[in-house]
């Protein structure tokens, strides 16, 4: 597989070509596809594999055909991760790729200022990434609202299970509508984590 079988837009492209990376890793090759497709995923995949690529070039393609469907406030991407220097990370290649389409980006998490992120979310973004329970304080304080989430990622999940965040995800699988397309990565495969994706 190289870029082109992807189908991105030039402006995309430009992009990715920026980057200089060559061709597309593994879970790129087969998770952006599906993704593309708009279904759920569970990716087994580490850090180092270009995952989060993997989440994010499908998911400004779904937020640019859902800006178009719904108008509205709150994010359409809502990316949820253990720590937050990950969270800081993912924020900030959801920043290089979200620019070519002027998409904002906030990082949300632990430890961080509540009334700086709350500014931010207030002032409007596509795309949030969270760890759980900084999430869940903004939703309580109404900093922001889910209703209009349809692209979810965990990301690192057997992680944030390992870390004692379950019920925070779960709570936060609960709040975002069951229409949604569910992404989810862990570096390892365990039947709970698959209930996150599929809690039926
Ligand atoms: P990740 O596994 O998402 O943490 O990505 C690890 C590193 O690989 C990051 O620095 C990415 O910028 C980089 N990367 C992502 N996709 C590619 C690719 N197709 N070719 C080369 N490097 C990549």
């Amino acid at each position: 597989t190289s870029f082109a079988h992807f189908g991105f837009d030039e402006q995309l492209m430009h992009q990715i070509r920026k980057s200089e990376y060559t061709q597309p890793t593994p879970i790129q090759c087969q998770g952006v596809p599906i993704a593309l497709g708009g279904r759920d995923m569970i990716g087994i995949a580490k850090t180092g594999s270009g995952k989060t690529a993997a989440f994010i070039w499908p998911m400004l393609v779904h937020i640019m055909d859902q800006k178009e469907l719904e108008q509205g406030e709150g994010p359409i991407a809502v990316i949820v991760c253990p720590t937050r220097e990950l969270c800081q990370q993912i924020h900030s290649e959801c920043k290089r790729f979200g620019k070519v389409y002027g998409l904002r980006s906030v990082a949300v998490y632990g430890g961080g200022s509540m009334w700086e992120q709350a500014k931010a979310l207030q002032e409007g973004v596509e795309i949030v990434v969270c760890t759980p329970g900084r999430l869940i304080d903004h939703v309580k304080k109404k900093a922001t609202s889910l209703q209009r989430v349809t692209y979810l990622v965990f990301d690192e999940a057997d992680r944030m299970f390992d870390m004692g965040f379950e019920y925070q995800v779960r709570s936060i699988a609960s709040h975002i509508r069951p229409d949604r397309q569910t992404l989810l990565f862990s570096a390892t495969f365990r039947k709970k984590i698959e209930k996150l994706i599929w809690p039926w």
